[in-house]
């Protein structure tokens, strides 16, 4: 087990666009995979939550992240081919500002590439709740944060008052 600190909102590694990975099968990638692995296992028995991570969050400037949700493992150099024209809206999270919730859009449905843990081209076709996931992941790599992506600035809130900012829209409606 290898479980790493998670990188919080403000440091920079996370606004740092990662290198590609040469050699999917080398000993330094598959460490990294193993501590995305068990540092998303873990965050995710604390919390609660928890589907995905990406190596910026660990502190590995490097295109790989890792997933556990309809898809479990690995994607390293993930590359978006093709994005759907419908979108979606959705309450987003994320392990590096676990206390927000941001609204953010996302395309409904996207076509990936990559390359697994054992260096062989993969190719995912995501909808809906793996879709979003994907694109919040690639973002992190590309030091893109869900908080950019916010729909407008008044749609970043506390997780705990998700509940209330609900109930106003409601009543504004
Ligand atoms: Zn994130």
């Amino acid at each position: 087990m290898s479980i790493q600190p998670i990188r919080l909102l403000g440091d920079p590694v996370l606004r740092t666009k990662c290198r590609s990975v040469k050699v999917a099968g080398s000993p330094t990638v598959q460490q990294t995979i193993e501590d995305l692995r068990d540092t998303l296992s873990d965050f995710r028995s604390r919390k609660g939550f928890g589907r995905g991570i990406a190596a910026p969050q660990i502190g590995v400037s490097e295109r790989i992240i890792f997933v556990d949700f309809e898809y479990s493992g690995p994607l390293i150099n993930p590359k978006i081919l093709a994005r759907s024209k419908g979108m979606f809206e959705l309450w987003d999270d994320c392990f590096s500002f676990p206390d927000l919730l941001v609204r953010v859009r996302r395309h409904t449905g996207i076509e990936v590439v990559f390359l697994d843990a054992e260096g062989k081209r993969q190719r995912l076709q995501a909808r809906g709740a793996l879709s979003e996931l994907l694109q919040h992941e690639i973002d992190h790599i590309d030091g893109i944060l869900a908080l950019d992506r916010a729909i407008s600035p008044r749609h970043i809130i506390l997780r705990s008052e998700l509940g209330r900012f609900e109930g106003l829209h409601r009543k504004e409606r």
